[in-house]
């Protein structure tokens, strides 16, 4: 079964269930300053959960572009290192806007997947995660699903911090949020990894699909939990991960699209097609992710959305080079995505000239000073060293353009530290700097426009939280 079938059936099933199908919303979420970028289905309904706005209807499905590069949902460390995680990729959704609840949404959800009709997963490749204290929630699965109860694992606080738990989601440090219930799927005891809740979880064996959140709360500022006016529901499952279990393949990256996508790649960075090589994964993934922010309105910039872009952009076209591929060469794997997606995301055609002029932009910057800038690098590195310095990130973050995170991706192909503290330090005198220029020139009355843009670029390219924990003590 194709991607494109999948999505479809997955509306045309809520449909039939009095969904009303919503379109897709853009990645760059209106106006809500909390999100980066949209990171979940529920986004665009987030006003609905809260009870701040009405709309005709109160079950919705969609299928919407989601993007975890930052911010509170972070996946742009694992792309190239799980077969489950991408930057960008398509959650599948349905809602209820205080309408059904907790029953009815996992009867829907194990309809779809396991009845002959829909999906027809066999049972017992399925196991599910219930937040540790939500007996109903058990008691459906076991009683009126029927999943046996050693099927069924309850999933507790992390380290005693409430609500802290893989099983009560939230959208972001506020919003709507509440427990939830998982399904995983077995993809076979070949493959590395234990059950949700064993010590080996986070391999690739068992892989998350579908995840049903019971909307109840919204947390405020304080960290207050305020109960929503309706019970609600919202979910999301990953259109590839859902693809790779219908077309019995193990990784995201061997379903239909994203073969077409890997051979574009390999094809423009003249190496033989492979889907063990992680270079061409990666590039697969972030021309989507790329192309998809530009279709939004993002451009390469050197703060918040368009440094993240631009992140992403340098993080794949380091990746070609790294393939030997020292030309231009991303841009030209638009029109690729564009066969592969565009039917479904008419965005991708009405934007591709821009989106492949902004790459082609981005690319050219990039390789004046991508070569030198590995040069130091190699240079840096070698002689068995097993610590890159925070000078030397600093340098090549500053002289040559290479963010911090791709630097620190280099380290850890080789097993290299990377001193990510020493590179805030470098920072925080840089930006102390930039401080003291600031004033001095106030101080003069000349004009210092500009400055801003320089000074947010240094502010935002501090180091994630996320990047911090991964390479800290590594
Ligand atoms: P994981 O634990 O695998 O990182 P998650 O718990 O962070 O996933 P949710 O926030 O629950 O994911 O999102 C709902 C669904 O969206 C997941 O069950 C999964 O199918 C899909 N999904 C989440 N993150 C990604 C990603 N980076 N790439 C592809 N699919 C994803
Ligand atoms: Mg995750
Ligand atoms: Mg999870
Ligand atoms: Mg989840």
């Amino acid at each position: 079964m194709k991607t494109a079938e999948i999505r479809q059936k997955f509306l045309d099933f809520f449909a039939s269930k009095g969904h009303q199908v919503v379109s897709s919303s853009s990645l760059v979420p209106g106006n809500d300053p909390t999100l980066l970028f949209t990171n979940a289905g529920m986004n665009q309904f987030k006003d609905v959960f809260l009870g701040f706005e009405k709309r005709p209807y109160n079950r919705a499905t969609s299928s919407q572009k989601c993007v975890r590069a930052g911010g509170k949902h972070n996946d742009l460390e694992n792309v190239g290192y799980t077969a489950r995680h991408h930057t960008f990729f398509e959650m599948l959704g349905n809602f209820s806007f205080g309408d059904y609840f907790k029953r009815d949404a996992i009867h829907f959800a194990w309809e779809f997947l396991t009845s002959p009709q829909w999906l027809a997963i066999p049972k017992d490749k399925l196991m599910v995660t219930v937040y540790a204290s939500d007996d109903e929630a058990f008691e459906i699965w076991a009683r009126e699903i029927g999943v046996p109860e050693q099927k069924i694992v309850r999933i507790g606080d992390n380290k005693g911090a409430p609500y802290a738990s893989d099983n009560f989601w939230q959208m972001g440090d506020t919003g709507p949020c509440g427990p939830c219930t998982e399904i995983f799927y077995d993809h076979g005891d070949h493959i590395w990894g234990g059950p949700p809740g064993s010590p080996e979880e986070d391999g690739d064996r068992f892989i998350e699909i579908w995840n049903c959140v019971f909307m109840q709360f919204n947390r405020d500022e304080s960290g207050t939990m305020h109960p929503l006016p309706k019970p609600s529901v919202d979910t999301g499952m990953g259109l590839e991960r859902i693809s790779a279990v219908m077309q019995h393949v193990h990784a995201n990256y061997e379903i239909d699209l994203f073969q077409n996508l890997i051979a574009a790649a390999a094809r423009e960075t003249g190496v033989p097609f492979s889907q063990e090589t992680p270079s061409l994964k990666v590039i697969a993934d972030h021309i989507r992710a790329v192309s998809f922010l530009i279709a939004d309105g993002v451009l390469p910039s050197n703060d918040g959305r368009g440094y993240v872009l631009r992140r992403i952009i340098r993080r794949a076209i380091r990746h070609g080079y790294k393939l030997g591929q020292k030309g231009l060469f991303l841009h030209r794997l638009v029109a690729d995505l564009v066969e592969q997606m565009g039917a479904a995301f008419p965005e991708l055609a009405v934007h591709q000239a821009e989106i492949e002029d902004a790459l082609r932009q981005e690319e050219q910057r990039f390789a004046e000073t991508l070569d030198n800038g590995m040069a130091l690098l190699e240079e840096a590195l070698s002689g068995g060293k097993q610590r890159l310095e925070g000078n030397t990130l600093f340098k090549l973050y500053d002289t040559f353009g290479f963010p911090v995170d791709l630097t620190a991706d280099i380290c850890r192909e080789r097993g290299i530290e990377a001193d990510l503290d020493g590179f805030e330090r470098e920072m925080e005198a840089q930006r102390a700097r930039a401080r003291a220029a600031s004033s001095f020139k106030m101080a003069g009355n000349v004009d210092y426009s500009g400055e801003d843009t320089l000074f947010n670029g240094y502010e935002k390219a501090s180091v994630d939280a996320t990047v911090l924990a991964l390479y800290k003590g590594q």
